[in-house]
């Protein structure tokens, strides 16, 4: 294989830029043209396609974000379009495609290796909701920027002896609410994957406010519902006044953290092993601190499942 191109797509996360680079810096060092698609399949579709060299990723594995920028393509998911993405990498003459998102960047992955394409697929999204890796490139970062505003949070909410609902992004998954939940001491943790009883939420709140315990934080998972929907119940139903505090788009950005540099080193740079070896339609993770790839198709037929031992933790040590 003499080139390959690399692609990121949907929803940006922190560390995407340092997989851009291992996927540049490790194709170059094993003698392989790189380039790089601008604004995911639109990109794509459009030719909007450029060679990267060595200096092209410089200074940028600690930036947030992602140099070729990301889109969202209705169009993509049309067969013609996807003959034309094609089309227009085998005019160049690229072999291979590192596409770097989310679960629906991975459904445009298997669509044009199905085509005759080969693509290795990493995982690019603060959610942590892909399955066949322990962390998604990002959810680190993420997580330690939401630990972060809520450590602030509490300062004010210990000092006006306050409850506040918190909600966090994760779409469908609680992964930043469980983590972050654990990782602030929060009341509770409220996620898509586990129903829960408002009821129970209030019982444990005044059994707090029994002891003497006049503050409280909530996480919530924008899964479950928004902060100000969880808010107005609470007061309807209980008389219980909350302040809400919804984090947003915050969380997607920053520089990231070690773990997610050295995360987006490992899988982008595997990912070119991948297409070296032959081998498309794979999806690179990371399972119990190995590097690990499995068929993309199988995947996207999984559900991520939750972490059982981090949520029992979490239940156990926020009585
Ligand atoms: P993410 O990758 O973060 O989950 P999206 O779900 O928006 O983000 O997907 C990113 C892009 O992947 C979409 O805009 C679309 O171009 C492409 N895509 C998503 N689903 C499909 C599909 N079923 N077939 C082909 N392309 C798809």
């Amino acid at each position: 294989m003499k080139k390959i191109a690399v692609l990121t797509s949907g929803g940006d996360s922190p560390g995407m830029n340092a997989a851009v680079r291992a996927v540049v810096r490790k194709g170059i060092h094993d003698g392989i043209e790189v380039y790089g698609i601008y604004q995911g399949y639109a990109g794509l579709m459009e030719g909007n396609i450029k060679k990267l060299e060595l200096g092209s990723v410089g200074d940028i594995i600690h930036r947030g974000g992602t140099i070729l920028y990301t889109a969202r393509s209705e169009e993509f998911k049309k067969d013609e379009s996807q003959h034309k993405a094609i089309k227009n990498l085998r005019d160049l003459g690229i072999e291979g495609l590192v596409v770097i998102g989310g679960d629906g960047s991975y459904r445009g992955a298997a669509k044009l290796t199905e085509k005759g394409f080969p693509c290795i697929g990493l995982p690019g999204t603060i959610d942590n909701d892909i399955p066949g890796t322990d962390y998604t490139i990002g959810f680190d970062t993420a997580l330690n920027t939401v630990i972060e505003s809520i450590d602030k949070i509490r300062d004010t909410a210990t000092s006006h002896d306050r409850t506040f609902i918190i909600e966090v992004m994760g779409r469908h998954a609680g992964d930043i609410a469980l983590f972050a939940g654990l990782s602030v001491g929060a009341e509770t943790i409220l996620i898509p994957e586990r129903q829960y009883e408002l009821d129970s939420v209030v019982k444990k709140l005044n059994k707090g406010i029994e002891r003497g315990k006049k503050h409280s934080i909530i996480v919530l998972a924008e899964g479950v519902c928004s902060a100000n929907e969880l808010a107005q119940k609470m007061k309807e139903k209980y008389s219980l006044e909350t302040r809400i505090s919804v984090l947003g788009h915050m969380q997607r950005g920053g520089s990231p953290t070690g773990f997610d540099r050295v995360l987006a080193s490992r899988l982008g740079a595997r990912a070119v092993e991948l297409l070296q070896e032959g081998k498309s339609g794979r999806a690179i993770g990371m399972q119990k601190q190995q590097i690990v790839d499995h068929d993309i198709i199988e995947i996207l037929k999984q559900k991520d499942p939750l972490p059982e031992g981090v949520y029992k933790l979490s239940q156990e040590l926020s009585i």
